[in-house]
């Protein structure tokens, strides 16, 4: 049985729960996740003896190469989804049908109650998001893949660094590398900051030169053929730096080394959150680490679960996550220091290994 159908079967073994005999998929990622299918504009619908791809012409040949064995349904040019939804349907409409509250607009959901009425659409949050939390392990194996790549990219990137260079070309030069790696890009657009803009915590690449800040903080990750990302945040010192941002720095990967240390199945988010703001309040810090320790990711970015304060889900084995404590102190600068971490049965695997010491995180730039 394909992995895709598994998933399939787990998630309508939460159907009943829920009060759904059917399910309507609309966020093209779950689409995919479930499917394997990489394009978009489709949705999946589950009925009670059958699950069925509704898509259109351009991708009836990609939709029989990447979902083989799977019932699809191709909608005529001019005709709306709503149109397949209906047809698919047939006799079977006295149903209930769970729907992604969290993926659809107004619009759409006045629409599918107005046009397809004989249906119970029933609001359904979460249920592929939770399945999507704990990765098997081809998806592990991605999220591996993504890694190598990012790092392959940095490992060249961070050996070419001028002081001339400008942070948007940094940023650049960073998804070629993955590109030229056979990655699909970057998994988001890269931050990088130099000095003083180092405490923006979401800067976006300037034209400012990297030279003569001492500090250059680069947040990266890459997108992998099957479209799995990784996350990674390293501060490379470039020139002399204030004993004050060395302090931060030396704090932040304590507070990071802490809370990885603490990972572990049964371990709730919170907890580890907590373990890396608790070592960054002791340093007297605290109200500058304004964001949550870490997120969740996989096909996407940013997913479940998150590592912050009232998330009280356990860790699970499988479970992939970030760890990026930070510090902005604003107009001197910040460090964050971010890794990916897979929560295994007895523990944890750091995933990514760039040197992350205050001794190995100086470089000379040409
Ligand atoms: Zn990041
Ligand atoms: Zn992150």
């Amino acid at each position: 049985m394909s992995r895709f159908k598994l998933r399939r079967d787990r998630l309508r073994r939460s159907f009943k729960k829920s009060g759904i005999n059917g399910f309507l998929v609309t966020n093209f990622t779950n689409v995919s996740y479930l499917t394997g299918f990489s394009g978009d504009d489709s949705f999946l619908l589950f009925l009670p003896d059958r699950e069925v791809l509704l898509s259109d012409p351009r991708y009836t040949t990609q939709l029989q190469e990447e979902c083989p064995g799977l019932e699809i349904e191709i909608r005529a040019p001019g005709t709306a989804m709503f149109h397949s939804i209906r047809k698919t349907l047939g006799k079977s409409r006295q149903t209930s049908i769970g729907f992604e509250s969290g993926g659809m607009t107004v619009q759409m959901h006045q629409r599918l109650c107005s046009e397809i009425a004989d249906v119970d659409w029933v609001s359904c949050s979460g249920l592929i998001e939770t399945l999507r939390m704990v990765k098997d392990r081809e998806e592990v194996r991605a999220i591996r893949k993504a890694v190598d790549l990012a790092q392959r990219a940095f490992a060249v990137t961070r050996c070419s660094l001028r002081g001339d260079q400008k942070e948007r070309a940094v940023a650049h030069g960073l998804e070629n590398q993955i590109r030229l790696f056979g990655g699909r890009g970057c998994s988001f657009p890269p931050i990088v900051a130099c000095g003083p803009r180092a405490a923006l915590p979401h800067a976006t690449p300037s034209e400012a030169s990297i030279e003569s800040h001492g500090l250059l903080l680069i947040d990266w990750g890459a997108d992998e053929p099957g479209g799995y990302k990784s996350d990674l945040t390293r501060v490379l010192l470039t020139g002399k730096i204030s004993p004050k941002l060395e302090r931060i720095y030396r704090l932040v990967l304590k507070a990071q080394q802490r809370a990885i240390d603490s990972i572990r199945p049964g371990v709730q988010c919170s907890a580890v959150d907590r373990i890396a703001r608790k070592v960054i309040d002791s340093g007297g810090f605290g109200k500058y680490f304004g964001h949550g320790l870490g997120h969740g990711l996989g096909l996407d970015i940013h997913e479940g679960p998150r590592l912050a304060g009232g998330c009280d889900l356990p860790l699970k084995a499988g479970m992939v996550v970030t760890v990026e404590p930070g510090i902005y102190l604003p107009g001197l600068g910040g460090v964050r220091i971010e890794d990916d971490i897979l929560v295994t049965r007895d523990g944890h695997e750091v995933l990514s290994d760039v040197p992350k010491d205050w001794d190995d995180s100086h470089v000379t730039l040409g």
